[in-house]
């Protein structure tokens, strides 16, 4: 796996090199925003450790850039000044997850891994609702490893919210993702089957499935 270390502190920078090449990734260093903007562009890196107050560019506008041009690797970034507005904006601009300065080194590399083994986003397969996971490879969901036996339609309208949340979504939306295109149209069989994936589901879940009136559905 190969890194790439962005931070302007030589001292930390040389570090950061030095121990994460210990643990055997393969590192590449920036020292500011300018140089690590152009290696992540021209590279494919695994992850990127990105530090916010940089020189030349600073590492949210870094971060930013590399997300416009369809950069999709995981960043972590590194920020001194650790208050929530700072964090907001770099995970709003696309960063995964950030570190506060001053952090131990074993909780970086804690972070690298989990952040390597995360799937792409493209192709998210595994959907976590507070204690529920909806995975798609095996179209099994649990709570808390207690699997909940739901029927095809049943699965199929809770991975539709999953994958759509915060949208509403109209009976046509889901007849069109959910059935086949031979559903009587005429009948009120996404009303039912969702009353039905409701009932199954432990209440305060069930509770966050609105039902917007004239409209449609929405997960909240
Ligand atoms: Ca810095």
């Amino acid at each position: 796996m190969k890194i790439l270390v962005v931070e302007d502190e030589i001292k930390l920078n040389k570090g950061l090199k030095t121990a994460l090449e210990r643990k055997g990734f393969a590192v590449d260093s920036a020292l500011d925003g300018e140089e690590g903007e152009r290696l992540a562009k021209w590279n494919e890196y695994d992850i990127v450790i990105l530090d916010i107050m940089l020189p030349k560019r600073d590492g949210i506008e870094v971060c930013r850039n590399l997300r416009e041009v369809g950069k999709r690797m995981p960043i972590l970034m590194l920020t001194a000044k650790d208050t929530t507005e700072d964090t907001i904006t770099g995970l709003e601009t696309g960063a995964d997850d950030y570190l506060g300065k001053p952090f131990s080194f074993d909780e970086l590399v804690a972070r690298v891994r989990s952040l390597l083994r995360r799937p792409p986003l493209t192709s998210q397969d595994v959907f976590d609702w507070e204690d529920l996971v909806l995975d798609t490879r095996s179209q099994k969901v649990t709570i808390k490893d207690r699997e909940l036996n739901l029927t095809l339609r049943e699965y199929g309208l809770l991975e539709y919210l999953l994958r759509n949340r915060d949208k509403v979504l109209t009976r046509d939306d889901l007849l069109e993702h959910v059935w086949d295109r031979n559903h009587d149209t005429l009948s009120n069989v996404v009303d039912v089957h969702m009353k039905n994936l409701r009932r199954k589901l432990p209440k305060r879940y069930a509770e966050l499935i609105k039902t917007i009136r004239g409209k449609g559905f929405r997960l909240v």
